[in-house]
Parts: C-alpha cells; sequence; structure tokens
C-alpha cells in the first residue's frame, strides 16, 4: 500500500515535471516566433543537401575529400536563413570525426551569421544502423528485424544507431519505415518490417523506443529524433514500381496501412515524413485530407512534418497537379507540410513561399504552426544548449558490445524454409562448395542505404566483415571450402543484371564436395533505380541452380534478397533452403553458425513467399482468394498455394502448442478476451520459438472478413523438454473493421481464435 503511494506520487512528480517542460518549450518557442521574421519563419521549413554547400563544380556533387564552401554556407543560413540540412555529400559515409568536423562548422558560420542563431537541425537516414558512418555498426534490414519478432533486439538496436549517430553529430534520423511491405515487386519492400499491421506497429514503436528512448526524452545525447515513413500508404502501389500510383480505399487505409503510424504516433515519435507517391489520383503532398485533418487533427500528431525528396517540385515537375513551383509551394504548405526537403534549388522554394505569403496565398498561421513544429524539435533535442554532439563522447562506438547485438538480430531473424530429411545442420567435417553471386559479397549482405545509397559502395567500407564465403572458411577451416562463383553480378551494371562467371567451373567443383552452398538471390537496390520486371529469380541462378541440383549433391541454398524473388522453377530440387534477407555486416558469420548448428534457427517470414508471379497473394486476404471447391456443374477452386507462408520458418528442434485456453467464452464490446497457451520443446536442442496468435471473424456484415489476423505473439526461449505458458490480452476494439466510411465496427457474432493447430471458438456479444 505505501509502495503504491510513492509509485503514485513518483509518477505524479513524473508527469508533472513533463508538462513543465512542455510548457516551457511551448513559452521558449512562442516567445522566439514572436522575434522571427516571416524570411527567418520560412528559412526554418527549408532544408538543403550536403552537395549544395559544399566546395565543387556544382551543387549536385562535391570535390573529394568534402569541404564545405563558407561561402555557400553563409548564403544559405544567412542570406535564405536555411534552417535544415540533410545527407551525406557525394553519396558517401563519412567518419564520425569528419562528420562532427562538418556539422560544427555549419553551427558555428549560422551561429555567427544570423541574428538569432536559431541552431540547425540536421537530418539522415541511418535505416539500420548509422548508414552514412564509416565504422558505425550495421544492423540487418527491417525486414530481417521483421522476421526475428524480437521487439527487446529491435530496440537495442535502434538504440545503438541513435548512438553512433549522435557520435556522428547528427540528431534527426529517418527512420523506422512504418509501410506495409506486402508486394514483392516493390522495390523497398525490404525497408519494411513485413506484410503484417500489427507486427509493424510492435516492432515501429520498439524502434522508436530506442531512438528517442521510452519517455521520448530526445534532449538526451543518446538519443534521437526519429522520422515515420511513409505517411501514407508508399508501398501500395497498383503498378508495382517505385512512386506511381495507388488506389486505395478509405476501408483498406484505415484497416491495415494507418494501424502502425497511429501507434508511432502514441508512442511519442517527433517527425514524420510524407509518402512521394499518389493516392487515388492526388500526391499526397497536396493531400490536405491526409496531411492536416487526419494526421494533425484526428491523429493529434502534433511533431515536423517534412516532404520526401524534391516532392513539392514533384507536384509541378513530375505530377502535374500544379501549374508552376509557385503553385506547387503554394498546395503543399497548405495542405500541411512543414518543412521542405528541396533538396537543391532551395532559393526558388524560399522566395516563392515569402512571395505567397505576402500575397496572402499561404496564411501566416499556417506558417507559425509549421515554425512551431521544428522549433519545438530543435528545443526539444537540446540543440540550442548543444548544437552538435562530439564524436568523442562516445566511445562505445563501433565496439564489440554493438557488434554483437548486430549478430544477434541477424542470428535471430535468419529463417529455415527448408530442411529435407533434417540436412542441415551440417557436420563441421564436410567439404563443402560455397557458389553463387551472394557468396562472397559484403553488398549484398547489406542491401542499399549502406555507406551510399544503392549500397555499391559497401566492398569500400566492409573489408573487416566477414562475407558468407568467408564465415564458413573461418568456421570449418580453408582446406574444406571450395569456392567459384559460377554466375556474379555485372560490375557497374544495373542491379538485376548478372553473368555467368566460371559457370563450368562451378558445375565441375561439385563432384569433389559432400554439400553445395548456393547463395543467390539479389544485388542491392532502393527506389525507382529498384524497380523490377521479372520477379523470377535471374535466369543464371536458375540455370546453376538447376544443374548443381543435376549433380546429385545435396543444395543447401541460401536466399539473400530483399524481397522473395519466385524459385518454384527449382525449389523441388534442393534439399534446404535458408532466407538470410539482407542481415548486415554479421549476417555471414550469423548464417555459418546456423549452418553447422551452433546457432539454432528462430527467424519467421514476415511476408507470403509467392510461387508464381501471378499469385502474389499475401497472407492477409479474403475467403474468395483461397476457396478450394464450389459445388456444382462448373466447379472451380482457387489456387492459392505460396511457396512459403507468413509466420513460417523451421527450427533444428521441435515444439508443440497445447492448452489453448480462453478465460471467457463470450466478451462485450468493451471488454477483453484473455487466453492462455502452453508452448513445449519436444525435441532434443534448445530453440527460441515465436507463439502467434492469429483471429479470424466468422462472419461480418459490412466488409468481408479477412482469413486471419494475427493479432499478438511472443518469442520464448525453451530448452529441451521446457514448458512454458503464455499469457495473452486482447481487447475486443482490436477486432473491430473498418467499414466503407472509415468507421470501425465491432460486431457482435462469432469468431474463431488460432494457435498454429490449436483452434477455438468465442463470441463477441
Ligand atoms: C526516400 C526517403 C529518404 C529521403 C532522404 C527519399 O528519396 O524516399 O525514404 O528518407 O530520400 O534521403
Amino acid at each position: 500500500m505505501k509502495k503504491n503511494i510513492i509509485v503514485s506520487f513518483l509518477l505524479m512528480i513524473g508527469s508533472f515535471t513533463y508538462s513543465f517542460a512542455q510548457n516551457d518549450v511551448s513559452a521558449k518557442v512562442e516567445s522566439l516566433l514572436k522575434k522571427m521574421s516571416l524570411e527567418e519563419k520560412v528559412g526554418q521549413m527549408t532544408q538543403v543537401t550536403l552537395d549544395v554547400i559544399g566546395e565543387g563544380e556544382d551543387r549536385y556533387s562535391s570535390f573529394e575529400p568534402f569541404n564545405l564552401d563558407k561561402e555557400q554556407v553563409i548564403k544559405a543560413v544567412s542570406q535564405y536563413k536555411v534552417g535544415s540540412f540533410l545527407n551525406t555529400a557525394n553519396n558517401r559515409a563519412l567518419t564520425p570525426k569528419k562528420w562532427y568536423e562538418v556539422i560544427k562548422e555549419i553551427q558555428d558560420i549560422n551561429k555567427d551569421e544570423t541574428k538569432l542563431g536559431i541552431p540547425i537541425i540536421y537530418g539522415v537516414d541511418q535505416i539500420h544502423g548509422a548508414t552514412y558512418t564509416a565504422g558505425a555498426t550495421m544492423f540487418p534490414q527491417q525486414i530481417a528485424q521483421g522476421a526475428s519478432r524480437n521487439p527487446e533486439l529491435v530496440e537495442k538496436g535502434a538504440a545503438i544507431t541513435a548512438y553512433e549517430t549522435r557520435a556522428s553529430g547528427i540528431s534527426w534520423n529517418f527512420s523506422p519505415v512504418l509501410d506495409l511491405g506486402m508486394d514483392p515487386r516493390f522495390s523497398r519492400m525490404w525497408e519494411s518490417f513485413g506484410e503484417d499491421p500489427y507486427l509493424i506497429s510492435s516492432l515501429g514503436v520498439a524502434m522508436i523506443d530506442g531512438y528517442e528512448g521510452k519517455d521520448n526524452t530526445i534532449g538526451d545525447p543518446e538519443h534521437l529524433a526519429s522520422t515515420l515513413k511513409h505517411f501514407l500508404g508508399y508501398h501500395a502501389v497498383t503498378s508495382g514500381k517505385d512512386r506511381t500510383p495507388s488506389y486505395i480505399p478509405e476501408d483498406v487505409l484505415r484497416e491495415y496501412h494507418l494501424p502502425p503510424f497511429k501507434a508511432a504516433i502514441e508512442a511519442g515519435a517527433h517527425t514524420i515524413m510524407v509518402n512521394s507517391g499518389i493516392i487515388n489520383g492526388v500526391p499526397v503532398h497536396a493531400n490536405y485530407e491526409l496531411l492536416t485533418e487526419l494526421l494533425k487533427n484526428e491523429l493529434g500528431f502534433e511533431g515536423l512534418v517534412v516532404t520526401d525528396w524534391a516532392d513539392i517540385e514533384n507536384l509541378h515537375r513530375r505530377d502535374r497537379i500544379a501549374k508552376n513551383d509557385r503553385e506547387a509551394i503554394k498546395m503543399a504548405i497548405n495542405a500541411g507540410v512543414d518543412m521542405s526537403m528541396v533538396p537543391y534549388e532551395y532559393e526558388r522554394f524560399f522566395d516563392n513561399l515569402v512571395a505567397l505569403v505576402k500575397d496572402g496565398e499561404v496564411k501566416e498561421e499556417r506558417i507559425d504552426d509549421a515554425v512551431r513544429r521544428i522549433l519545438k524539435v530543435k528545443y526539444e533535442l537540446n540543440l540550442f544548449e548543444t548544437p552538435v554532439t562530439h564524436y568523442k563522447d562516445y566511445p562505445k562506438f563501433g565496439s564489440k558490445e554493438f557488434e554483437q547485438a548486430a549478430y544477434d538480430m541477424a542470428a535471430e531473424s535468419i529463417t529455415l524454409l527448408k530442411n529435407e530429411d533434417n540436412i542441415l545442420p551440417i557436420n563441421k567435417s564436410s567439404k563443402v562448395l560455397v557458389t553463387g553471386p551472394n557468396a562472397n559479397s559484403m553488398r549484398t549482405l547489406n542491401g542499399a542505404w549502406t555507406y551510399s545509397w544503392q549500397g555499391e559502395k559497401t566492398e569500400e567500407f566492409a573489408g573487416a566483415y566477414n562475407t558468407i564465403l568467408e564465415a564458413v572458411q573461418n568456421k570449418i577451416g580453408e582446406e574444406k571450402v571450395t569456392y567459384v562463383p559460377g554466375v556474379n553480378y555485372v560490375k557497374d551494371g544495373k542491379y538485376y543484371e548478372d553473368e555467368k562467371d566460371q559457370f563450368d567451373e562451378a558445375i565441375a567443383a561439385a563432384q569433389g564436395v559432400d554439400y553445395i552452398f548456393l547463395c543467390v538471390g539479389e544485388n542491392s537496390y532502393t527506389e525507382k533505380p529498384g524497380d523490377l520486371n521479372d520477379l523470377y529469380i535471374s535466369d543464371n541462378q536458375t540455370e546453376l541452380a538447376k544443374k548443381l541440383a543435376a549433380t546429385g549433391k545435396p543444395v543447401i541454398m541460401i536466399l539473400n534478397e530483399g524481397r522473395p524473388r519466385i524459385i518454384s522453377k527449382f525449389e523441388k530440387d534442393v534439399e534446404g533452403i535458408i532466407q538470410v534477407y539482407l542481415p548486415g555486416n554479421f549476417g555471414g558469420d550469423a548464417l555459418a553458425d546456423i549452418l553447422f548448428g551452433d546457432v539454432n534457427p528462430s527467424g519467421k517470414l514476415p511476408y507470403n513467399y509467392p510461387r508464381y508471379p501471378n499469385a502474389l497473394i499475401p497472407y492477409i486476404h479474403k475467403h474468395s482468394e483461397e476457396q478450394t471447391a464450389s459445388e456444382g456443374v462448373y466447379n472451380y477452386e482457387a489456387d492459392y498455394s505460396p511457396q512459403f507462408s507468413f509466420g513460417d520458418g523451421l527450427s533444428y528442434t521441435t515444439f508443440k502448442v497445447s492448452d489453448l485456453k480462453l478465460e471467457q467464452s463470450s466478451i462485450k464490446k468493451n471488454e477483453e478476451l484473455k487466453l492462455e497457451v502452453t508452448v513445449t520443446n519436444t525435441g532434443e536442442r534448445a530453440g527460441k520459438e515465436v507463439v502467434e496468435i492469429y483471429t479470424s471473424d466468422l462472419y461480418a456484415t459490412e466488409i468481408t472478413p479477412d482469413v486471419k489476423r494475427l493479432r499478438r505473439f511472443k518469442k520464448v526461449d525453451l530448452q529441451p523438454g521446457e514448458s512454458k505458458t503464455l499469457h495473452f490480452t486482447i481487447p475486443s476494439k482490436d477486432l473491430a473493421y473498418f467499414n466503407t466510411e472509415g468507421k470501425p465496427v465491432i460486431e457482435a457474432g462469432e469468431f474463431e481464435i488460432m494457435v498454429k493447430d490449436l483452434k477455438q471458438k468465442f463470441e463477441i456479444e
């Protein structure tokens, strides 16, 4: 009792201090805003990329080594009052020391050359570790993190990324991606946590907690401001190609796309980036309903809304919804954009916006609202006191401790998809052939956004880490490993171009070994350059797989890819399949540990892996998509047969779930369902298992229900023979669906709960 009183008292003090700090920030923002001219306000809304202020031939590139062009910095911050910069220069990672020098110099010039000295906010895409910092710890990409089903590891990784980003003097990270990765045709599927809104919400919140701290104390020099992206529906393009139109009805938008953003906003995330695409004919950057009515008014988002790259000028130049740049700027700012990632022609943005306000076409209140949001983030980041953090204060940068966390995430995400006759793990005395275009590449292990945008500079920076080949050699000794590429990616070619490279030698080399490790997949890519026309894995890789399988030697296929490339032409010919996704700098080591049994795999697919290009049905789908038979003269059936399903992932041990017990058989619309289920390790080895709780709404009246939906999950570690009973609570509001007007409906009726093969019905009254 006494303890309770003390706890409540402490909580009271905590919330009092918090609201006091908030009032304090608001008072500071208001007082500063009063002192600002229109030009100073518009400058705060302007974000410019680093090359523009670097010494170089033009504003699109810089000389190496990079140096700031002082005149250009002065022009930007003093004449145009620019309040934010982003990105690296020449598309190349910098060392923490170099970052410090660059940002310190910008902040110093800004302080000296401007009346108010409002600090610059600097933003970068550090999306799987500190992407643009040489020597930083590269984690598996988000799609792999989704497979880990481990929110604690996600949070830890994000905390390390925040630390290493602050060690680079940067306090704003354009991460996490909360889009639904439900379309393998899309070039950024791997930047998401997978296809499920609940999975994305849980891991998204964990990532924000890691970046911002659980209580969003972004002023802490080890935390930073996160960015939710890309609001909203970015991956749902009809054509499968980046930045092409989406058609998303209200119920779909709210049922699937919105929940992760809603959860992240409730978790206190400070900034959000707008979807570069077009929904229902309207570019999102010009969409008042989405940016102001939904995001700011309905969801109550109080943070900063930044555009994506060049997306205001795109309203005119690409999407042709504005007849000139001035109209484009007017549309976007009036729709609710607070900061424009210009990123090059900042004078044009600045001059036009100042004129628009003077001419009364953009109200000054709108500008004030935008600037308040920007200043609030700057104050909360503590930039006024510490405009740049110093790399010397971050001794753990690139440390063994951090590397271990990246390794752990790789080890928990790698997913064993096929293990015929328990061929894996493999005895360490075996002789192996390591082959395929992904066998000896750090670039493919990391994917894009690694030391450069498309990841093409990875070998230059990541030489100290192990490729799959090197990790296998370290594990069993070089003498037992034969390496012949067979196929390789075309150097400086398009990411999807590969060619034969000692092809016949690779087939011949199979004769001398016990096993073949066939490392296939994709080279690195993102965004528009990552558009794809053929989802089948390449012809050369297919031929290599078939010919190797025909040798009769057992083939373990390692998939190293950002999206599931179709393998059905030869899948049946290989004995083992391991999906490593884009596992980062320690992915090779983690894979070798799994191949030879030092680690028991526990990753689970975060998407449905398609079998055919015309069958891209996600796990969230309707009954008609998997209908087995229709009775009558004209029998037909829907051919729902993914190669692998969401949630698939084998272990070297076996697990059993039992004793599914629901506390109530029926609940009211304002109540919650409580349930428990027991999971037992029935095999011989210790292992981790993910228990996933799905529900089905058996009949719904307004919208046809999904076959099943993930509602909760938990990962547990079990010794052989050990059992754990897990408890879950699901409020009935989580079982609502959205109707065509976008309203949530909790409907009375029968539901089913499913945990692996166990099923039980319950009712909502
Ligand atoms: C991408 C964003 C990224 C931004 C800044 C854009 O092209 O779509 O995800 O944050 O560039 O680098």
